[in-house]
């Protein structure tokens, strides 16, 4: 596959019985072979394999065909892994007689838009109109549109993994290619650049752009930047759930409204890799889809989302709210909504924070985990994030090690995630266990571990660390203008009233709302605000209720 050029779009059949798997490759080439190239495979695993390879090289896979009873993998379990790397594919489930059962929950599942019974003679009749609706289902999503974005670099370059993380985080279809392969240095060549010049990111439109800022590469594929208006009735600081929620709400009722994100939208939420506990989603869904869902839904109600743009002041004027932007600029609101979240905690021990992107990631499981296929990975911590990252990499890596300070997992992570890992036979869980050193020149190559009960260390070798230690909330921007707790998460409602006192130069005849903080018209969602329950649901349900309470300040003002 490595030297095929090909770029048509794919039909990918799987279909574990030989004859049958080559006669439905054989009707679907002459009816789409000019357009479409069909792919054929004989297993899940085998079909998994085949989609990761194409995901790589960027191409396009339209369709997805697969029988439901066959060894190793079900239909069912293979559509829904290929929803991770696949979600625009449309899917079509094929079974030898009616199994209702695995249709219906297929549709549950998988989100299945067809159900085809074996055989499917004449083609013409029975699978022609299914596939033709398929095609045009995935025709009318923006994926086949857009072409591709190209990424140039090393896989040990903290830059090119900037880069790609931003990408894949904003759901911008790209194709990786490393500095040290044919087509990469053929790229690099074309740009008159050599391999030291890395990352290099080439444009649908052939523009290259050489190790560029991330707002250079937002606005390159894209992203909004920079406010459409002067003035909004609502401005969202953060796009995580609460943010995202909370702009989806807002612009729905006719407000203006306006989201300003410093990285990519999705927050904590978008670097998940199954949320298993969000209303809805009895199956589960990847932190990447729901947070595609959100975004798309939000503006579809009209709602601006800025990216790459880090709020860094807050200004409380007579009448409006306007917040800086650390690349200079504001934006202006007669409300304002922090939902800032909380960050991930750094590792903080010698040799980390020169090997993090190279080796040692925050929170980045889904990125980088293709990479560690066959290898052994690291993942510290013992809360659900950490469990979650720790059976998504195990699909890929070799052998998943969890290092944990506590003497067991129960009391600090879900119980569904406790049991899949001991469920899950190449994840170890090292309990006692921290990690005090990393070692690496060009990129992480060992880890200095303490075992906390025995008072040993050991260094073993590593070239993947993934760190999931808690998180802190960024608000020093914030100052001394909006009242926060001792940790810095922003305190709202009633936790501003102490004595019957209202905050410091509150100034209205009325106590705080609630989510309201200690400036009226400044208001807090999410798991910025104290006491806030650190959870999607709780993050979605309180963007949604601080937009009703900023029109009731709209109202009152
Ligand atoms: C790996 C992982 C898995 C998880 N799994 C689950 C799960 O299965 N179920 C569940 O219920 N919860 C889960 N959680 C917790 C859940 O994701 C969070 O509770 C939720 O995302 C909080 O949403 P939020 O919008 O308040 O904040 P965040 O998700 O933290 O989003 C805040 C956003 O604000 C942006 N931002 C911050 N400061 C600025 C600034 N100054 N300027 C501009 N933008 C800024 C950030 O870049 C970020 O995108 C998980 C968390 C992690 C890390």
């Amino acid at each position: 596959m490595a030297g095929d050029t090909e770029r048509r779009p794919i039909l990918l059949t799987v279909d574990d019985d030989p004859g049958v798997s080559r006669a439905v490759a054989r009707d679907l080439r002459r009816r789409y072979g000019e357009t479409y190239r069909v792919v054929r495979t004989e297993s899940g695993p085998q079909a998994l394999e085949t989609l990761r390879e194409l995901k790589l090289r960027g191409d396009l896979v339209a369709v997805l065909l697969a029988d439901h009873r066959m060894p190793q993998m079900t239909g069912l379990e293979f559509l829904e892994e290929a929803m991770d790397l696949f979600p625009h594919a449309r899917r079509a489930l094929l079974t030898a007689y009616a199994d209702t059962d695995a249709a219906i929950q297929a549709i549950n599942v998988v989100d299945l838009d067809h159900y085809l019974l074996k055989p499917w003679d004449p083609p013409e009749e029975k699978l022609y109109p299914v596939v033709d609706s398929l095609i045009e289902m995935w025709l009318g999503t923006d994926e086949q549109t857009t072409s591709l974005t190209q990424v140039v670099g090393h896989r040990w370059s903290a830059r090119s993994f900037e880069v790609r993380d931003f990408l894949a985080r904003n759901s911008v279809p790209y194709q990786w290619l490393s500095s040290e392969e044919p087509e990469g240095r053929r790229l690099l060549s074309a740009a008159e650049v050599d391999a030291t010049s890395i990352p290099l990111v080439v444009t649908p439109e052939s523009d290259y752009l050489v190790d560029p800022s991330i707002g250079e590469l937002a606005a390159r594929v894209g992203l909004s930047t920079t406010p459409n208006i002067d003035f909004y009735d609502v401005l969202i600081v953060g796009g995580g759930p609460a943010g995202l929620g909370a702009a989806v709400y807002a612009a729905s009722e006719g407000l203006r409204t306006v989201l300003v994100e410093r990285e990519a939208t999705g927050g904590q939420a978008g670097q998940s890799s199954r949320i298993e506990n969000y209303l809805g989603f009895p199956d589960g869904v990847t932190g990447g889809q729901l947070t595609d869902r959100a975004r798309r839904q939000a503006h579809k109600f009209g709602a601006e989302i800025l990216t790459t743009r880090d709020v860094v002041g807050l200004d409380v004027r007579p009448s409006s709210r306007a917040v800086r932007f650390a690349d200079g600029g504001e934006v202006v609101a007669h409300g304002l909504l922090l939902a800032t979240g909380i960050a991930y905690r750094k590792l903080g021990v010698p040799g980390a924070d020169d090997l993090t992107g190279r080796g040692i990631f925050y929170g980045s499981a889904m990125t980088e985990a293709p990479a560690c296929a066959g290898d052994q990975v690291y993942v510290v911590g013992g809360a659900n994030s950490a469990g979650q990252a720790a059976v998504f990499l195990a699909r890929h890596a070799r052998r998943v090690t969890m290092l944990v300070r506590a003497d067991s997992l129960e009391k600090s992570m879900s119980y569904y995630l406790v049991r899949q890992i001991d469920e899950t036979p190449n994840i170890e869980v090292r309990v006692h266990t921290e990690v005090v050193g990393a070692h690496g020149d060009d990129h992480l190559e060992g880890l200095t571990l303490c075992d906390r009960r025995a008072g040993t260390q050991e260094t073993v070798p590593a070239g993947y660390l993934f760190v999931f230690i808690g998180a802190a909330p960024r608000t020093e921007w914030l100052g001394g203008v909006v009242a926060r707790d001792p940790m810095g998460f922003v305190l709202t409602g009633r936790d501003l009233v102490v004595d019957g006192q209202r905050p410091r130069g509150w100034g209205l005849n009325r106590d705080p709302y609630y989510l309201e903080s200690s400036v009226p018209g400044v208001f807090a969602a999410g798991d910025v605000r104290a006491n806030s329950v650190k959870r999607v649901a709780s993050a979605v349900g309180e963007g949604a209720m601080a937009i009703q309470l900023i029109h009731g300040y709209l109202e009152h003002q």
